[in-house]
């Protein structure tokens, strides 16, 4: 009888701490296209089941599709090119190393002319916002739901021309700025805004270079971003399926013209969200 009781407590102890474990493994439907570039998406298999993986100190996204462990990897535009590693931490706490290799990736420049000269300057109190705003998206970008699972199929947010401006090297009025970190999809204004897979509302703002913003969580260090917007039709901590309206296409920001920027981070890294859309 004692010795019954004793296994049964065993067993569930076993249990729970094995149910501890696991929650960090999720089953997805499908994985995002995988392209080994600056800018891109490394999709790994790990041959095994790990419990974490990091690239670059962030933590990085393992899936099981089709019963095989794969890890998800954004990689930053300024990344070296060649062999790059990331960790794996197993169920017993054993780490190992992988690799993968980047190749080169060339990105066109772009040169627009913006006629808001204080939105290619900014004086020295617009650049307090700036440097507080971005402290803001970094933070909610590093964030991190285990409660969420990520789905990497994805329909385009809007109906419209989308460009295939992700990585461009930008020159506004003529002085060099960062990378192109999104998609720009133009539509006119008024256009909905739909989610393009389910999420969470992390946050929503108004930021000096990219107006009107809704910031998306869609799990294990997927989220998504919507600048620009006319009007923000979700309130934080609001639930989305795919096809909800969360806002409406606007200029608001540094803007040439009503236009959606949408961007996708992986691991806190800003990724092409062309290798999310199936069509
Ligand atoms: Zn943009």
């Amino acid at each position: 009888m004692r010795t019954s009781t004793s296994l049964t407590l065993f067993l569930l102890l076993c249990s729970l701490l094995f149910s501890g474990l696991t929650t960090a493994q999720i089953n997805v439907s499908s994985l995002p296209q995988s392209s080994m570039v600056p800018g891109g998406i490394a999709v790994v298999p790990t041959g095994t089941d790990a419990r974490e993986g990091r690239y670059k100190n962030q933590r990085i996204t393992l899936a099981n599709y089709e019963n095989q462990q794969y890890a998800i990897i954004g990689i930053p535009l300024n990344v070296d090119i060649g062999a790059a590693q990331f960790e794996l931490t197993h169920m017993d706490a054993r780490t190992e190393t992988l690799q993968f290799n980047i190749e080169y990736k060339e990105y066109a420049e772009s040169h627009l002319t913006v006629s808001n000269n204080r939105q290619v300057n900014p004086n020295a109190d617009d650049m307090v916002r700036i440097n507080r705003e971005s402290a803001e998206m970094t933070q909610a970008f590093s964030s991190w739901s285990d409660s969420l699972t990520p789905v990497f199929t994805m329909q385009a947010p809007v109906d419209g021309i989308r460009s295939s401006s992700f990585g461009l090297k930008r020159f506004f009025n003529g002085q060099a700025r960062n990378p192109h970190s999104g998609m720009d999809i133009a539509a006119d204004e008024g256009a909905a805004i739909l989610a393009p897979a389910p999420g969470v509302i992390l946050s929503t703002g108004n930021y000096f270079f990219n107006g009107n913003t809704i910031i998306l969580d869609h799990g294990h260090g997927l989220i998504s971003l919507y600048c620009h917007m006319n009007t923000i039709d979700v309130a934080a901590g609001t639930r989305v399926e795919t096809g909800e309206q969360i806002g409406k296409v606007g200029q608001t920001g540094r803007v040439t013209g009503p236009h959606l920027h949408w961007s996708i981070n992986l691991n806190n890294t800003r990724v092409d969200p062309a290798l999310f859309l199936v069509d």
